[in-house]
């Protein structure tokens, strides 16, 4: 051969530059890590006339990562986990440390050489040289031959020459092989990703991450679990295979089993023979039928954390190689995201569910509407109530179906848009003849990020009439109540002109009690009817010019007794010339006569209450004032609503029914003139008022 007549005729250069070309030619055409190797070993073994040889390759971190056997023709896979010893502790370990070749002459007498160490022939005669690009070590190739001593200095020459060479070519190999196995990866995890992401559906999504990972990793069985709630367990979810029902619901603590395991750990792992793994739960064969052998497992992440494991049973191919557990991984990384996103998805689907049912099964009225009002959705009840069917109502505005007030809801629903919540009382707008009053209710809400308005019109007719009835009823009792008390009036009026000159005087002051208390009913009633009627809209019965000094007069007359009894001081101020005011005298001497009434009853003995009057402008100001317990700021407006009363410390009296000042101002108003109060807390209250002048008044 043409190495070995080389070496004998000595022309070595010549030679060795014939070698290396040749080597160079023959690695050139090849890529593939496997024929690289093959063809390196083949190449060396004809010219050193060796019988076997190996290659192990090594990565970056020198770790072996593949390896060939070649035993004369005959290339034996899958070696690599069966040269690791010798990397670890044998020849290739000495290369590997001492960067040079070495040549062992009898291998039985070299504590380098261990046993069996290069497949089933005994080697006597042995090479070994390292592979190196630069200063990195690719590989460590061993050549054999049964004869002791066979190999010499040259051959070892040699085959550090043929390794120098063919280094290059091994190293290219590797990094074609990893970006071959990486490319793999990706388009393995590109693929799943593109599947993954079609659905929102959690069992969708998780029947789709089964079947890219059986498709990716070509495996029996895929089977997936999720970390419960609490995160104490794994309940798996989905699998595939004949026996899928049994697995889904199965629960497994975290920690326990692979699975468990790689839940706790937040890693993947390969086991090659499940059986021999201490992790493993034989219990899972157990319930699922089949005895598992190999197995991949992944976390399933999400933002880091792990929230389930995908686990790959049983590979076609017998084992999983490298590769495999990062194509799981990837797809673990996916699945999380998915996961995630389809909870997500459950939970906002569960939620517009629950509020679709609560506005559907509402007992009020609802309509949503874009912003400028027209209507998108309507419930049953609104159905129902305005008398158009939803598709009929999706055509109209929200303005067409009732009479909208503008005021309340601003300039093209202005204080809407700003968020606020309106509420008024309308009239609706429906199908039906009858008129419906409604109370509507209207605020801003967002759906699905866009906003909208949520109308609530609820039906108030009944209420109204209801209403209504009670106060026809009430108005009509005080009407009737005039004329009995009118005649106990005139009654009494009789019985005091009846009485003879030199009568008991028990018997006059009966009768004086008897007259004053009917009066203040008469009043109370009077009172209540022009109520009722001023609420009502009526006008006042029958204004006419009238003389304050007369009415206070009146009032005066009417409240002495009380004051005496309080030991309260009256005084009147009002001085002359006073115009004439346009009044209903007997309505104006009851609103002088409440607000006296008030001001001594809010006054300690001794106080005086002052009831004056002046002219500003067209109006005649009259007012009541007291020195008493005065007016908390906060309830100055309260007092004027109907039965509002107001509570001055834990013994304030609370007698009344808190109608008096009601009836005043409505009094007042209905005349066109205003009412307020001016107090201080501790020092008295100033009740005012004004009434227009007569406009044929003349002085007084
Ligand atoms: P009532 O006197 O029947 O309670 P009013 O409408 O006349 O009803 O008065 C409402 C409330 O206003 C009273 O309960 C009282 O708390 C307060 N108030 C009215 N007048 C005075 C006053 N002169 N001084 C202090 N508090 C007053």
């Amino acid at each position: 051969m043409m190495a070995t007549n080389v070496v004998k005729e000595g022309g070595r250069t010549k030679a060795s530059l014939d070698l290396l070309y040749h080597i160079s030619r023959e690695l050139a055409s090849a890529l593939e890590l496997r024929t690289v190797l093959e063809r390196v070993i083949k190449l060396s073994l004809e010219n050193v006339s060796g019988s076997s040889g190996s290659i192990i390759v090594l990565d970056d971190k020198e770790n072996p990562v593949d390896s060939i056997i070649v035993v004369g023709d005959k290339v034996i896979e899958e070696t690599t986990e069966q040269l690791r010893f010798t990397l670890d502790q044998g020849l290739a370990g000495w290369v590997r440390k001492n960067r040079q070749a070495v040549r062992v002459p009898d291998t039985d007498q070299d504590k380098r050489w261990q046993r069996g160490e290069d497949g089933k022939a005994e080697p006597k005669s042995v090479v070994c040289a390292p592979l190196m690009v630069r200063n990195q070590l690719v590989g460590v190739m061993t050549l054999t031959h049964p004869e002791v001593g066979f190999f010499t200095e040259d051959h070892l020459n040699l085959v550090q020459t043929i390794s120098d060479q063919a280094a290059f070519a091994v190293l290219n190999a590797r990094l074609y092989a990893e970006t071959q196995r990486r490319a793999a990866i990706m388009t393995a995890i590109a693929d799943s990703a593109r599947a993954i992401g079609v659905s929102l559906q959690l069992d969708e999504v998780l029947n789709t991450i089964l079947q890219q990972t059986t498709k990716a990793l070509d495996v029996e069985v895929v089977s997936l679990a999720l970390v419960e709630p609490g995160g104490k367990d794994l309940v798996f979810r989905a699998a595939t295979g004949k026996n899928s029902k049994q697995v889904t619901g199965l629960r497994i603590g975290l920690g326990r089993g692979i699975a468990g395991w790689v839940a706790q750990e937040g890693q993947g792992t390969i086991v090659q023979d499940a059986q021999k793994d201490p992790r493993f739960l034989s219990d899972v064969d157990r319930v699922t039928g089949y005895q598992i052998r190999a197995m991949a497992c992944a976390p399933i992440l999400t933002q880091k954390k792990v929230i389930g494991v995908i686990e790959a049973l049983n590979p076609i191919a017998g084992a999983f190689d490298r590769s495999d557990l990062s194509v799981l991984e990837g797809i673990g990384n996916l699945a999380g995201m998915a996961i995630e996103h389809a909870q997500l998805f459950e939970q906002m689907e569960g939620a517009r569910r629950r509020y679709l049912d609560l506005f559907e099964d509402s007992i009020d009225p609802i309509l949503i509407t874009d912003l400028e009002g027209n209507i998108i959705e309507a419930n049953r009840q609104a159905e129902l109530l305005i008398g158009f069917d939803k598709k009929t109502l999706q055509q109209m505005n929200v303005h067409a179906v009732h009479k909208a007030d503008y005021k309340a809801l601003g300039k093209d629903m202005s204080r809407l848009k700003e968020g606020a919540s309106v509420s008024y009382e309308s009239v609706l707008q429906g199908k039906g003849s009858d008129q419906v009053n409604i109370d509507v209710y209207v605020h801003k809400i967002s759906v699905e990020g866009a906003d909208q308005l949520q109308w609530i019109l609820r039906d108030i007719t009944e209420r109204t009439k209801l209403d209504n009835l009670r106060e026809d009823l009430a108005s009509m009792i005080y009407h009737d109540l005039r004329s009995p008390l009118a005649n106990i009036v005139s009654g009494l009026d009789v019985l005091e002109m009846m009485l003879p000159k030199d009568n008991d005087p028990t018997i006059r002051s009966v009768l004086d009690i008897a007259m004053r208390s009917t009066e203040r009913v008469q009043r109370l009633a009077n009172s209540l009817l022009d109520t009722s009627r001023l609420e009502a809209g009526q006008q006042i019965g029958s204004p006419e010019p009238t003389q304050v000094i007369d009415l206070v007069q009146m009032a005066l007359d009417a409240v002495a007794p009380a004051a005496q009894g309080r030991g309260v001081k009256l005084e009147a101020a009002v001085p002359k010339g006073m115009p004439r005011i346009m009044a209903d005298a007997e309505m104006m001497r009851r609103v002088f006569i409440n607000l006296m009434e008030n001001a001594i009853k809010y006054s300690m003995e001794g106080m005086t209450v002052i009831v004056g009057a002046k002219r500003t402008q067209d109006y005649v100001e009259m007012w009541v004032q007291d020195e008493g317990r005065g007016i908390p700021k906060a309830d100055q407006k309260r007092i004027f609503e109907k039965f509002a009363r107001v509570q001055v410390g834990a013994t304030g009296s609370t007698k009344g029914l808190g109608l008096g000042l009601a009836y005043c101002k409505l009094a007042v108003e209905g005349h066109g003139g205003k009412l307020w109060v001016e107090s201080e807390v501790g020092k008295g209250s100033r009740f005012a008022f004004t009434i227009p002048i007569a406009r044929t008044g003349r002085l007084q």
